[in-house]
């Protein structure tokens, strides 16, 4: 086992995915997917190294490693892959392992640089197609099995646990660098494998930077920070951000924060199975319009987790994604006044038939802490 694996999931439910997956080719129009993205290759092989692909039609499960990882694969890929050793070129391997009737080979367009893809195409004899698909493997994963989302919640109470004990030990005079720093180590003692991204704390001004990098910088007295991270644990990512006063903030903070807060609220409760990611981005955006701050909302208003912390489906006006139940996706949004301050609240919830389940548990009212 590697550090990186945490418990591989039981052999059944892998090969339910890729059945799944193999399914869904003859309507893409391909008769065997050459998986290349890591993050697929796992949720799909099991497999948790930094070179393999894998290689699923109706009739194949080939996945492809070199060397250096033979063993691990041994352990870790589901025992319904055949599994081939070929040289640091994974590509090559794949002239010999395609079938005849394999005409038509898809490939994962996003995932798949222009050097690759003229390799492929100099591998394979001519009369084989190369399609691109768009989306296929990462439409599978965007709908949790249970087992997933305990992962997820699991996660998600280590994160909320790790920010209980930084906000305990107060703000003022901490750097944000070393807020961040903080953070990040409470969540490996509690059993995270790393922070599921780069913390953000901004405070003040620096806070109404929505991607904030961390500052060698004092928190002050009256300003307020927001705080955003996740902890990755058994592979799944947890995401989730709280505004927090260092002291006392006054009242413009409050209305700002009272207005995001409303709009926060508005979004969970539009949460549901068959709700579009535009029409639930819309109901907190008309909150945050309606309050005279449409403008510095500026980003959509969620995002899928899971093996990845930005993943399908999404929630803003530019998405077609429709909730399905089973999805977990943050609702966080935010306004951003620029030269004084920012706001963001973002929870973490499962997408269930008629609504939908909180899975960060930290209170939303605007605490000040010294
Ligand atoms: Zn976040
Ligand atoms: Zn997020």
């Amino acid at each position: 086992m590697t550090a990186r694996a945490g418990r591989p999931p039981a052999s059944g439910r892998l090969a339910a995915r890729a059945d799944r997956l193999a399914a869904r080719l003859p309507d893409a129009g391909v008769d065997v997917m050459l998986v290349t993205n890591l993050v697929n290759v796992r949720y799909l092989t099991g497999y948790t190294g930094s070179n393999g692909v894998a290689l699923i039609g109706p009739e194949t499960r080939m996945f492809i490693t070199d060397f250096r990882y033979v063993e691990q694969a041994a352990e870790e890929v589901d025992p319904a892959f055949d599994r081939r050793q070929a040289s640091l070129d994974l590509l090559e391997a794949i002239e010999d392992v395609i079938a005849q009737s394999d005409a038509r080979v898809g490939f994962e367009e996003a995932h798949v640089s222009v050097r690759q893809y003229a390799r492929l195409r100099d591998l394979l004899p001519e009369r084989y197609e190369l399609i691109g698909l768009d989306g296929l493997v990462e439409g599978l994963r965007a709908v949790k099995e249970p087992e997933e989302i305990e992962r997820i919640r699991a996660a998600s109470e280590l994160a909320d646990a790790a920010f209980e004990r930084l906000i305990g030990g107060g703000l003022v005079g901490h750097t944000e660098r070393g807020l961040a720093m903080a953070l990040e180590q409470t969540m490996r003692e509690l059993g995270a494998l790393r922070p599921a991204f780069e913390s953000i704390v901004a405070a003040g001004p620096h806070g109404a930077l929505p991607h904030a990098t961390p500052r060698d910088v004092e928190v002050a007295r009256g300003q307020v920070v927001v705080i955003d991270w996740g902890a990755e644990l058994d592979g799944y990512c947890s995401d989730c951000t709280r505004t927090v006063g260092a002291g006392e903030t006054g009242p413009e903070v409050a209305d700002v924060y009272r207005l995001v807060l409303e709009g926060q609220l508005a979004g969970v409760s539009a949460v549901r199975a068959g709700a579009d990611g535009r029409e639930v981005d819309g109901v907190a955006r008309a909150v945050i319009d309606a309050g005279g701050q449409g403008e510095r909302f500026g980003h959509g208003l969620g995002h899928g987790v899971g093996l990845e912390v930005h993943e399908a489906p999404r929630l803003s006006q530019r998405t077609e994604d429709v909730l399905r139940p089973g999805n977990v996706v943050t609702v966080e949004p935010g306004i951003y006044l620029p030269g004084a301050f920012g706001v963001r609240i973002e929870d973490l919830v499962v997408v269930t038939e008629d609504g939908c389940e909180i899975l960060t548990h930290i209170s939303k009212e605007l605490i000040a802490a010294d």
